[in-house]
Order: structure tokens, then sequence, then C-alpha cells
């Protein structure tokens, strides 16, 4: 299982789970093994050494044997302590879900009486309780857990308001599930991984409070031993007889110990956002392991030239080959279309080339990036770092994802200025209201001060769009940029971007799955397929003769208006999977035209006509219209 290997790698966290896996085995086995009763007072022989006859730990005050009394304590306190914790969890994680997916009346009530019961100072409450009750050991436990309960149920009040107003539990709602279904069903499988890490966090703080009861007096009754009592006992021999008091002094301090390493094992290896990256934040930069040659460019007069680019993902042992060789070029003024299904390795491409996949898994395994004549794979971070966002910038698809919640966008689009060149605050601001009002942000002087969720989509995506051009970039490498947005937003943006690249000298690198998109803007197109080229050309020629039949195929799948009822054509099948291509023509599976030919060997891209080329051995004859 995933969560005990994760576990494992932390050593502190192995060494913690060892010890308590003793203790409990020890506490376990207590009434098997062969010691002398704890309770039987020998005044006779009080106050032994260590290591003397037929006593190992020695003997307490009253003549008891230590080792006897400290088992069957350990045994109790941890009986104790943990009881304590399930109780307290399991009801502080049931009123702070009811609070947390209730809300409104029910939460405000419910949680100012968890306020009132955290006002009390913590042992004072617990004491208080003790001393309604009476002393003894179920009423020191009923004690603790009452004062823990405030702890979970505010922890867990917080993670499920959080939740409760997610979709998945609007759908449930939807689907007609009772508010009881969704909350076991939808709800705590959601927290269960955040009460399991407080109390592994809180059951070393419950055994101490406990045992704080008990050595005053308040828990355990004589002659019933737990460590608590068994201090409180020995602090009177504290100096003639420190033996007394060390035994059960250091069983605390181990069983503790090991159990708030081990709890921070636990929420370490449990936390959701350290589980899928392991325990490792990626680095900077992609990882580059280029044992091939490095291609030289060969654009001629490309800004941007990819060059055999190969990235791929590698996750326990398997490969995913996203990208399988790329080769596109941009030239300046330029807009280039990147156009092909989901999964096709787009995006995948686009990151690669300012090293931002993810690393580890991703890792770039061959193939050359050259801006402005200097090898973008494998330069250095300092490089990388220079040119993202400045001469280089990326548009994604959801800029909500992109732009941070807590800070106006004026703030952000002035450090995105600032963080490449030293120009004073307010000149950078000027700079940002010229740009919100170049991507026609109406009353951009007003709006700037204005949140991310105070802004439309459409109107964060343009926001997106001014934060890439907020450095005068070179290159522009757009990525969906207006799929998640409205036909007539989406024009608008269209416009905005043609317009630049023709006043600016802008490069695009624009990748879309929308071939209406690519008709408007752009000069050429590049059609991918698992992660390779399989066709490039000028965009006239490839959307009114397309050569290879994926791509004609993909164009029959778009409606034309005013084309009349027809039925819509689909492509049957699915691409393959990346960690398992075909030899040959990773697309013959589902083409009607396959021949023997393309499945054999490595099918490569050769030209066509002077500017085209095509990735297949039996090509449409260009000039028929598409099917
Ligand atoms: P798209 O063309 O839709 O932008 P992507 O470039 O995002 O596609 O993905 C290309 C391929 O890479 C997909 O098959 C995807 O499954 C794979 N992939 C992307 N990220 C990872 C990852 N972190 N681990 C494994 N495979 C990945
Ligand atoms: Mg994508």
């Amino acid at each position: 299982m995933s969560f005990l290997r994760l576990l494992a790698r932390n050593r502190l966290a192995l060494a913690g789970l060892v010890v308590m896996a003793c203790v409990c085995l020890l506490a376990l086995v207590t009434p098997l093994l062969p010691l002398a009763a704890p309770d039987i007072t020998d005044t006779g022989n009080r106050f032994r050494p260590p290591f003397s006859e037929g006593a190992l730990l020695g003997t307490d005050h009253l003549g008891r044997d230590l080792l006897s009394r400290l088992l069957w304590g350990t045994r109790l306190s941890l009986a104790v302590g943990l009881a304590a914790a399930v109780t307290a969890a399991v009801l502080g994680a049931a009123i702070g879900i009811v609070a947390g997916f209730y809300g409104g009346r029910t939460d405000n009530l419910i949680m100012r009486g968890v306020d009132m019961l955290m006002a009390f100072p913590y042992i004072l409450l617990a004491l208080a309780i003790v001393a309604a009750l009476g002393p003894g050991l179920m009423n020191a436990l009923i004690a603790v857990a009452a004062v823990n309960i405030p702890f979970f149920a505010r922890n867990i009040r917080g993670v499920t308001v959080g939740i409760a107003h997610k979709e998945f539990v609007d759908a449930a709602r939807l689907s007609g599930m009772s508010d009881l279904r969704i909350v076991l069903t939808e709800i705590l499988p959601n927290v269960v991984p955040v009460i399991v890490i407080a109390m592994s966090t809180t059951v070393g703080w419950m055994i101490l409070e406990t045992a704080g009861l008990s050595f005053l007096g308040l828990g355990s009754q004589p002659p019933v031993a737990d460590l608590g009592s068994m201090l409180g006992e020995a602090r009177a021999a504290l100096i003639t007889s420190p033996h007394t008091s060390v035994v059960p002094g250091a069983m605390i301090l181990v069983i503790v110990m090991a159990i708030n390493l081990l709890g921070d094992g636990v929420r370490d290896a449990l936390d959701p956002r350290l589980k899928s990256g392991a325990l490792n934040r990626p680095l900077p930069a992609t990882q580059v392991a280029r044992d091939a040659p490095v291609p030289a460019a060969q654009g001629g007069a490309a800004l941007l030239s990819i060059d055999g680019l190969k990235t791929e993902f590698r996750v326990k042992g398997r490969v995913y080959r996203a990208v399988g060789g790329v080769d596109l070029d941009v030239r300046p003024g330029e807009c280039l279309g990147l156009v092909g299904e989901s999964g096709s390795g787009k995006s995948v491409t686009a990151l690669s080339v300012m090293g931002l996949v993810a690393s580890p898994p991703g890792v770039i395994t061959g193939g050359s990036v050259h801006f402005d004549g200097q090898d973008l794979i494998g330069a250095r971070y300092e490089t990388l770092r220079r040119i993202r966002g400045d001469r280089v910038a990326y548009i994604f698809q959801d800029p909500q994802a992109t732009l941070h919640p807590l800070y106006t966008i004026g703030t952000q689009l002035v450090e995105a200025i600032r963080a490449h060149h030293a120009v004073p605050r307010a000149e950078a601001r000027a700079r940002a209201v010229d740009l919100l009002g170049a991507v026609r942000i109406p009353n951009a002087a007003a709006r700037i001060d204005s949140y991310p969720h105070e802004l439309s989509g459409g109107m964060r995506q343009r926001v997106g769009i001014a934060m890439a051009l907020a450095n005068d970039p070179d290159v522009i490498i757009a990525d969906e940029p207006t799929t998640a947005l409205d036909v007539t937003v989406q024009a608008q943006i269209l416009a905005l971007l043609d317009e630049l690249r023709r006043a600016r000298g802008l490069a695009i690198l624009f990748i879309t799955h929308d071939f209406g998109v690519v008709a408007q803007l752009c000069d050429r197109v590049a059609v991918m397929y698992a992660g390779r080229i399989v066709e490039t050309g000028p965009t006239d020629a490839i959307l009114s003769r397309p050569a290879h039949p994926y791509t004609a195929r993909l164009m029959a799948c778009v409606p034309a208006p005013g084309g009349g009822r027809r039925r819509l054509a689909t492509i049957p099948g699915l691409p393959p999977s990346v960690d398992d291509l075909p030899a040959g023509c990773a697309f013959a599976g589902r083409c009607d035209l396959v021949q023997d030919t393309c499945r054999r060997g490595e099918i490569t891209l050769d030209p066509l006509t002077a500017d085209r080329a095509v990735r297949c051995p039996t090509p449409l004859r260009a000039g028929a219209p598409a099917s």
C-alpha cells in the first residue's frame, strides 16, 4: 500500500512505529507475563534499587514490584489515552461535520458553544469536570475527551465548510440523496484523513493529560497504577529513591515521543498534496536527459524553433511518451496553430519549451528548442527564469487557476512587470492600466483594483492576456486560451491577439482543438496526433485540402454553419495510449485507408509541396476535398 511505503520513507516515523508496536505488544501480553502482583504491598522490601533479586526495576514506597506496576500502568494509560482520543475525535468530528454541512444558524449556535468551551483554560476545565464528576479514571477519561472535542470540532468544521459547497456535493444533492447519505458517502470520506491526522498528532497529548490528572490524584485511584499516579506517588521520594520516578517518567517520555514522531509521519503520508508527488517537490525546470546529439535549429528565420522535441513521463515503471519528436517553428509576427484531440500532447509540447513540465515525472529526452539562437533545453535555470514571462509568455486556458485569488489584478500585473524590470511601482501601475485598456477592459483605471473573483470569465481571460503582454514578449504561447469562453468573447479575444501580433510583431503559438479558431487567426497549422506532428502547412491549404486522413476526419467532425442537416461524422475508436504506441502510424488503427506499409517501421514527416509536409505513406491527393 502506498501509504505504508510513504510512511516507511520517513525514518523517524518508522522508529516511532516500531517503538509503539513494541509498547502496545507489551501492554497486550502483560497479563500473560510471569510478573509479581502489582498491588501486593511488602513494606519490608521498600525502595529496593533496580536490578535487585526478584525485582528487576526495584520496588516502590510500599514495596510493590515496579516492573509489574509499570507494565500494568502502561496498559491502563494507553487504553485511557486512546479511548479519550477516539471519543474526542468521533464526537468532535460529528459536531464539526454537522456545523460545517448545515452552516447558517446551526453552525453559529454550535460553534459559539465550542468557543465557550475553548475560552476556559484547558487544564482548569478538565479539573472542573473531574471535580464535578468525582475522581476516578473513567471520569478523567471523560474530562480529557471533553476538553479535546472543541479542537476536533473546529478543525473538521473548517474542512467540511470547504467541501460542502463543492460541485460533487451539489451533484449528489441534485441526484436526490438524503442529507445523511451525502454526509456519509460524500463528506465523510473526504474528512477522514483530516480526522486521522488530527488524532495521530493529539493522542500523545491526551495520554499526557490523563497522566497529569492521575498525578494530581484525580485519575486512577490507589492501589491501581497508571503512569501518572505512579509518578504522583513517587514524588515524595524523588531525591532519596529517584528510580521510582524515573521508571514511569521514562515510559511516558518514550510513549509520547514515539506517538508524536509516528503522528508526524502519518500526517505527511496522508496529506493529499504529498500523496501524488510522493514526498518530492517539482524541480524549478523540467529534468533533461538527452542522449542523442542535440539537433541544430532548422527553421532559418524562425524566432522559436522546436526540433525533435521528446518529452516523456516516467511513472511507476511505465513510460508515457507524451511528445515523441515534434518539430515546429514560429517566425516573428506569425501565428502557428497547433491542433489535435485532447491528450495528443499539445500542452506538454508547449510547457516543454520553457521547462515548465513538472519533474518528476516529466523528463525531456531529446530535441532542442532554439529561441533567438539559444538552446533552451537544458539551459541554466537563471537563463530560463530571465526569459520566462519576459520574452516568452504563456496564456493558459483557465485564468481562474493562474490568478492569485487574494491579490488585486493590479498588484499581480505590477508584480509581473517588476519581476523582470526594475521600474518604480507607480510607473508599473500606469503600464498595467494601459495593458488593461489594450485588452479592452472597460474603465481600466477603476478595474485595476478588482480581485479576480469580481471579474467575469472573459475579463479574467483578458487579464491573463494582459499579463502575458506585460513585458512586451517576442513569443506568446497560448494554450487553449478561448476554450472556456462563449463565442462573442472568444471572437473579441481572437481579434485582439490578431491585432497585437500585427502591431507588435508578436509570434504566437496557438494551441486549440477548434478549427474555426484556426481559420480565423493562424497563418500555418500543425496537426498533432499521439505526440507527433502528422501534418503541417498553410492554414487555407490544409483546411481546404487536407492530406493526412486524420486531418480530413478531424475536420469532417466540425459542423458547418449553413451546411444544412447532415449526420455529424465522428472518428471511431480512441487514440492509442502513449505508454504503448504501435509500430508505424499511430492512427492506423482508426484509418479507413490503412495499408500494410502503415503498420511497419518509422513513418516520416515528408514534404508534400514546398510549404506542406505530411506523415503518411499514402496521403490523400492534394486537391481532394475534405470528405
Ligand atoms: P493535450 O493535447 O490535451 O494538451 P497533454 O499535452 O496535456 O494533452 O497530454 C499529453 C499526454 O501526456 C496525455 O496522454 C496525458 O495522459 C499524458 N500526461 C500528461 N501529464 C502527465 C503526467 N503528469 N503523468 C503521466 N502522463 C501525463
Ligand atoms: Mg491541453
